[in-house]
């Protein structure tokens, strides 16, 4: 059950606080590659007095071949090189902490420059693996059993920094794999999921683009469905998102009623479920194909009990759901436990008694805090939300932060 102290901290902040990153914004002062994609980058080198076809180059160089120096792309000539070294940059954030969990997920806490860090995870698992990239640093919407809304709200991420850590993933999964002596052409990176720090539809502007980069075929070519979009229900971000861009969609919904949806996820005060259930039918638009995950953290008497249950199949009657039942993950001073294994499997069995597609999510990564809900890199909390709750960010949790800088 959630403690008396977290529970009354739920105020929601206005929307207005979160300040919307600047899509091409670059700490070198240059512009950063990685914040452009397709359409931009044509722009881009335009305006540099450059032939548009100069961008497909520009993408294959720096997404296929993995090469973020202009001085290796050799069939850029050697004026257009030094153009783009005096006015663009490919920024790439440093490796603060690497780790492996002992079931192979692999964190990384990789840092901005700018004194805050973000959390990326990846999760192998047979032929897939995914990547989970954060958004924004820190979260500024107080989930009350996720340990990201615990460390407060800096800033959203520019869309350079948000494809910088699926670039440099790659480039360490793959140097990875060369040091092991398998030479395998195929990405280690097969899906991407928004469900790292941060809430991605909060961040709109920059996501887009990122999302641009992630499926286009001139860069990491993955496919609409294995580019996930998880969202807390920002109810108009979900309208305008499908507008501008086709892939996956994940929603954290967590409790089949308003009731207990306002104190688990305070957001639903603004967009409560009505509306977010219509946002929802108005992603899926009729289209067979399309279907809306639901993630659903287990919360040991709190969310998981037989009424919840038959509560959450008349919610989603009817609506091409899937549902994906996470146990929470607990973390210092959380104030909740994980619900059993057999209260899992029982709710488990009611939904799908139901008609309800669900899938019980195994808990990775957990003996290096990276499993959902787990992340919290270090960051310079504007929110003063820090402030509010005892519980200390490292060392207790496993990651001891003078580990960080070797
Ligand atoms: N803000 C977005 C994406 C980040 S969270 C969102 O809310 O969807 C990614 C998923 O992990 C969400 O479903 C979130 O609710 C879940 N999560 C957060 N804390 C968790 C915890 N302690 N244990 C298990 N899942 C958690």
């Amino acid at each position: 059950m959630p403690q008396s102290d977290t529970s009354s901290t739920h105020i929601l902040k206005p929307m207005s606080a979160v300040v919307e990153g600047k899509a091409g914004w670059s700490k070198s002062g240059k512009t950063n590659l990685f914040s452009l994609n397709r359409q931009a980058l044509e722009q881009y080198v335009v305006s540099l007095g450059e032939k548009p076809y100069r961008a497909r180059q520009l993408l294959q160089w720096i997404y296929h071949k993995g090469a973020i120096d202009f001085e290796a792309m050799s069939d850029l000539s050697r004026s257009t090189r030094q153009t783009l070294s005096e006015h663009a940059a490919i920024e790439l954030p440093a490796v603060e902490f690497d780790s492996t969990a002992s079931d192979g997920t692999r964190k990384w806490l990789f840092g901005l420059g700018d004194g805050n860090s973000i959390e990326t995870v990846y999760i192998p698992e047979g032929n897939r693996g995914t990547l989970c990239v954060s958004s924004q640093v820190g979260c500024a919407l107080d989930c009350s059993f996720c340990a990201t809304a615990r460390q407060g709200f800096n800033r959203n991420l520019t869309t350079g920094e948000i494809i910088a850590q699926v670039w440099l993933a790659r480039h360490l999964l793959l140097k990875h794999r060369l040091s092991e002596g398998v030479d395998s052409k195929s990405s280690p990176i097969t899906n991407v999921v928004m469900m790292g720090m941060g809430e991605p539809l909060l961040n709109l502007t920059c996501l887009i683009p990122a999302l641009d980069l992630m499926m286009d075929d001139l860069s990491f070519g993955l496919s609409k469905r294995k580019v996930t979009v998880s969202t807390s229900g920002v109810v108009p971000a979900i309208d305008k998102m499908t507008a501008a861009v086709d892939c996956s969609l994940a929603v954290s919904l967590h409790a089949p009623t308003d009731t207990l949806r306002n104190e688990l996820v305070p957001l639903n005060r603004k967009y409560p479920l009505r509306e977010l259930m219509a946002a929802c039918r108005r992603y899926v638009d009729g289209d067979r194909k399309k279907h809306v995950f639901f993630e659903y953290v287990m919360l040991a008497g709190v969310n998981d009990q037989p009424k919840h249950a038959r509560q959450l199949v008349s919610l989603l009657d009817g609506f091409p759901a899937k549902v994906n039942l996470i146990p929470f993950n607990p973390f210092p001073g959380a104030g909740y436990e994980r619900s059993g294994k057999a209260a899992i499997a029982r709710f488990h069995q009611m939904l799908t008694a139901g008609g309800l597609l669900t899938l019980t999510r195994a808990t990775r990564g957990d003996d290096i805090d990276a499993a959902c809900g787990q992340l919290a890199g270090d960051i310079d909390d504007r929110s003063r939300r820090q402030n509010k709750f005892s519980a200390p960010r490292f060392g207790e949790s496993g990651f001891d932060k003078s580990e960080a800088s070797t």
